[in-house]
């Protein structure tokens, strides 16, 4: 990957794993339509990534990024949520100024690991313990996603965020593989800390990408 970094210090190319129009299913905005760019790469590797199929690029995912763009806005979406991988190990400045010249709404989903770049209409941060996020993630995201595997450490972790971010939108989500014993917990510790907000992976359940 090494190879590709001059392509990526501009942001003129990047690492395109996948593209799909479909529902958000996770956080604030559930339910909405949006098309979804995922990026390649990612230095953070949870050990519950249901994306690892990301982490690994070749040549032939390299995409540039003006020719993104044009697809993107030929087909009249108009949201677009850009996930990965770690979308911030990229520049990512012409890319979302170009969406927003075409008057598309820019979200992004980070675990906030690399300093931000590009132009955002909303940042949904989900932090990771063994990499915790920049603290200017927490002056600018929008809202705050913990994934909760391991309990009760993950709600100590996700107590630790709430405290230094400045946003009202605060989500608890069971990881995938542990939601039949960590959802009932989750709910338990919802109404006991009601700031919180429950999330599901509602694609998941309806079987939508
Ligand atoms: Fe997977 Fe996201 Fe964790 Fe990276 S940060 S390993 S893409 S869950």
């Amino acid at each position: 990957m090494k190879d590709f970094q001059k392509l990526f210090s501009k942001g003129t190319y990047l690492p395109l794993i996948e593209e799909f129009y479909s529902l958000q299913g996770e956080g604030l905005h559930t339910g909405k339509a949006a098309y979804f760019i995922r990026i390649g790469g990612c230095d953070i590797g949870c050990r519950w990534c249901d994306s690892k199929y990301s982490w690994q690029y070749g040549r032939d995912s390299l995409i540039k990024t003006e020719d993104l763009v044009k697809k993107i806005a030929n087909k009249g979406y108009k949201d677009v949520v850009v996930t990965g991988g770690e979308p911030m190990m990229y520049n990512l400045e012409l890319f979302t100024s170009l969406l927003k010249k075409a008057d598309i709404t820019t979200y992004l989903e980070t675990s906030g690991t690399h300093p931000i770049t590009g132009i955002w209409d909303w940042i949904c941060l989900s932090p990771k313990p063994q990499q915790p996020p920049l603290q200017e993630y927490f002056d600018i995201a929008n809202e705050l996603k913990v994934i909760i595997y391991d309990v009760p450490s993950d709600f100590e972790w996700a107590e630790q965020n709430a405290k230094k971010i400045n946003t009202p939108h605060l989500f608890l989500q069971p990881e995938w593989s542990r939601r039949k014993e960590n959802t009932p917990i989750i709910i338990d510790y919802i109404k006991k800390h009601p700031k919180w907000n429950l999330s599901v992976q509602l694609h998941k359940y309806i079987g939508i990408p």
